[in-house]
């Protein structure tokens, strides 16, 4: 909502009070745009509305800059406004005085910067958002300040403000200004891309836009109505980082321009899915279920690439509206949904979460209410980040977050909760080590798993991380819960092997979507060396009699071969 919505809606509230003050203080004053002042606040103040923050914060935004900028006491803040309001106005005031030195850095100083910044952050993340919605603005207003300023603060954006965005979980956030700040630390390259790829772009999103209907009207027949379909032009910063490891071959970028479509729950996700593999063929391999198994960074979706009309690949995104909150929001996402699930997380939730976004929310509530002794609190973020972290290598060369001493245990539940439950052994740069060996930055390390493996007790001596210890404990517990004769949970594996047949994975979400189950997972698998590959799929079913009813449908599809199942 516009902030003059809001206004209007409650003419003497707080937001009301904050915007008259704000415009009025700032009277006279004028960006170096030419533009009267008080747009840079109104700015940032709906930029805070879009993320659904709450009134106090909005205010703050408004405010941000009278005390810095008009003289204002904060004293009158406080008196106007009331504490809240004086504090993260305040917060945002000190953290002007943080200079960026903009010269070339190590990354030693970098975080060393970025951990400064989050301790005068941490003591309430609004003043985090306030001062990332300032800087968006500031970016979005660039041009207008003089080369060497725009200079070092895009790069400034682009080491300070994207990444601590990143770090919140506020992706969407953290890729725009990267893109924002992309023209000014890079102009030749800015210059290169635009001229080499605004045509294709151009022709991929005129070829969405027209398909979208097409969509939609598939998804209503099988009676999915879609919350939102957009068309999403992947950011000019990332597809360079994408084209520079591609060899610049634009045509082997297939995510250029995606469809985002946005269902009411995940069963909804699957079933979307295999309606659109119905009315599409998939192109094989490109189907990525980042909800049953979502990326380290809790991202999750469902990804596939099908041949849409004219024969033209398209790559489509499926979500629902919570997944795509948390996508654009991140930390402030979790908060708007604990507030309406009446302030629980669900425990899966919790544990999908960044350890790093734990850990600053629990020192948040842990220093705020008391008087904070930065002493402690400094030691405490030394201890879990920034200054003793690792960067440890998976074989296919994705970087792995963790803190020193960590185990191969904790970077296998670190990958997945999956990998780190049926671990079994790890290679450490070729050579085999025991579970409990610490490693190092820079390590290449690769998990063994066995099929139904379990964790074992005594990984809890010398798992270091919450994530790992969290999740052996859940692992133990379960087990223990089914030797107690306790009831698993109602799931089926499904194992079809079939032919290589491109259409045939639409063919079976299709059939298993009609017969009214749910698919909670679907993976493609074609191992060497076997005759055929195959299809695993979770389905939502514990009933035998049912299960084999599936089957039997499912064995009429041509190219079904064989198919076992196990309920777990
Ligand atoms: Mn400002």
């Amino acid at each position: 909502m516009l902030i003059s919505d809001l206004i209007k809606k409650d003419p003497t509230g707080l937001i009301a009070r904050a915007a008259r003050f704000a415009e009025k203080a700032h009277h006279g004053q004028f960006r170096k745009s030419g533009e009267p002042y008080f747009k840079h606040p109104l700015a940032t103040a709906e930029t805070l509305a879009a993320w659904h923050m709450d009134d106090v914060t909005i205010a703050a935004g408004l405010l941000h800059d009278t005390v810095e900028d008009t003289g204002t006491p904060l004293e009158t803040i406080e008196k106007e406004f009331g504490k809240d309001v004086a504090f993260l106005v305040n917060g945002v005031t000190k953290l002007g005085h943080f200079k960026y030195r903009g010269e070339k850095q190590d990354p030693k100083h970098q975080a060393e910067n970025l951990r400064k910044m989050v301790i005068a952050l941490s003591e309430d993340l609004r003043v985090v958002f306030i001062k990332l919605a300032d800087r968006l603005h500031n970016m979005n207003t660039l041009a207008a300040l003089p080369p060497a300023k725009q200079k070092r603060v895009a790069l400034e954006t682009d080491e300070i403000y994207a990444p601590l965005a990143y770090r919140l979980g506020m992706y969407d956030l953290s890729g725009e200004l990267q893109d924002l700040a992309f023209p000014f630390l890079h102009p030749k390259e800015h210059e290169w891309l635009i001229a080499h790829t605004r045509e294709q772009y151009e022709a991929r999103l005129a070829y969405l836009e027209k398909i979208k209907p097409d969509i939609e009207r598939v998804l209503r027949a099988h009676d999915i109505v879609p919350l939102g379909i957009e068309v999403r032009a992947k950011r000019y910063s990332s597809l360079y980082k994408k084209l520079l490891r591609r060899n610049m071959e634009i045509g082997r970028v297939y995510d250029m321009v995606a469809l985002r479509i946005i269902v009411a729950t995940i069963p909804e996700c699957y079933a979307a899915l295999g309606i659109i593999h119905e009315a599409w063929p998939p192109v094989p391999r490109r189907i990525k279920d980042y909800i049953a198994m979502p990326k380290p960074n809790g991202y999750r979706s469902l990804h596939t690439t099908v041949i849409g009309p004219e024969e033209k690949t398209m790559e489509i995104q499926i979500r629902t509206q919570e997944m795509h909150d948390e996508d654009q929001y991140g930390v402030a996402a979790h908060w708007l949904y604990k507030e309406k699930n009446g302030g629980a997380i669900s425990g899966k939730k919790l544990a999908e979460e960044l350890t790093w976004v734990q850990q600053l929310k629990m020192w948040q509530d842990h220093f705020s209410g008391q008087s904070t002794d930065t002493a402690e609190m400094l030691q405490a973020m030394k201890v879990d980040f920034f200054q003793h972290r690792i960067f440890a290598v998976t074989p296919r060369g994705d970087v792995v977050d963790l803190p020193a001493e960590s185990t191969p245990v904790d970077f296998a539940y670190h990958v997945h909760s999956e990998v780190g439950n049926t671990c079994v052994g790890a290679k450490v740069n070729g050579a085999l080590v025991p579970l409990d060996h610490k490693l190092k930055s820079g390590d290449i390390v690769q998990i063994l798993t066995q099929k139904g493996k379990k964790p074992s007790e005594d990984w809890l001596r010398f798992a270091k991380t919450t994530i790992a210890r969290d999740h052996i404990r859940i692992a133990l517990r379960s087990r223990n819960k089914v030797l107690a004769g306790s009831r698993p949970p109602a799931h089926c594996e499904l194992k079809i092997a079939v032919d290589n047949r491109s259409s045939i994975v639409k063919d079976i979400s299709a059939l298993i979507t009609r017969n009214h189950a749910t698919i909670t997972s679907f993976h493609y698998d074609d191992p060497k060396g076997s005759r055929y590959p195959f299809d695993r799929v979770m389905v939502q079913m514990s009933d035998k009699a049912k299960i084999e009813k599936l089957i039997a449908k499912l064995k009429t599809i041509p190219g079904v071969k064989e198919i076992s199942y196990r309920i777990l």
